[in-house]
């Protein structure tokens, strides 16, 4: 299903211009026009999905494989020497776009890296608590 309010539904689908990496009969790989580096790029499903949780089992099984070819296609052509995978799920998380769509942002040695964080502390008994609380709910 396409939503026709959602700008990556149109995007993915052709009806609005973009920088178009790669395009199959599931997906468009798009530049993202706020790129963190050079090549940054998206991975767009053609249908919509709002994240993570409402993708469909057919899409599920085949972004990560296309995140790591266009990854390494960046590494080939733009000389980057790693990338980072980035995916948003809600707005607390950063989603901005409510179509599922997976970053893809090429890295180069001369840059520090942007996904990071600074490590906390918790007890194991915490952990513990904590690990529970979320098995209780799978
Ligand atoms: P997120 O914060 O994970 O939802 O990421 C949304 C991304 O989409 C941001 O990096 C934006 O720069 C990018 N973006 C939004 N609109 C467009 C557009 N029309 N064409 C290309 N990239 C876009
Ligand atoms: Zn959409």
């Amino acid at each position: 299903m396409k939503d026709q309010s959602c700008i990556f539904c149109k995007i993915a689908n052709g009806e609005i211009p973009s920088a178009k990496v790669y395009e199959d009969e599931q997906f468009s790989v798009i530049l993202d026009m706020g790129p963190a580096s050079k090549g940054h790029a998206l991975i767009l499903p053609k249908e919509h999905f709002k994240d993570v949780c409402d993708l469909d089992d057919a899409y599920a099984a085949k972004v990560l494989k296309l995140g790591a070819k266009i990854g390494s296609a960046m590494k080939k052509g733009l000389g980057a020497t790693g990338f980072n995978l980035v995916q948003n799920n809600g707005q607390s998380a950063g989603q901005t776009v409510f179509h599922f769509h997976m970053h893809v942002i090429p890295r180069y040695d001369d840059q520090a890296p942007i996904v990071t964080w600074t490590p906390g502390s918790a007890e194991p008994e915490e952990l513990q608590e904590t690990a529970k609380q979320i098995r209780e709910c799978l």
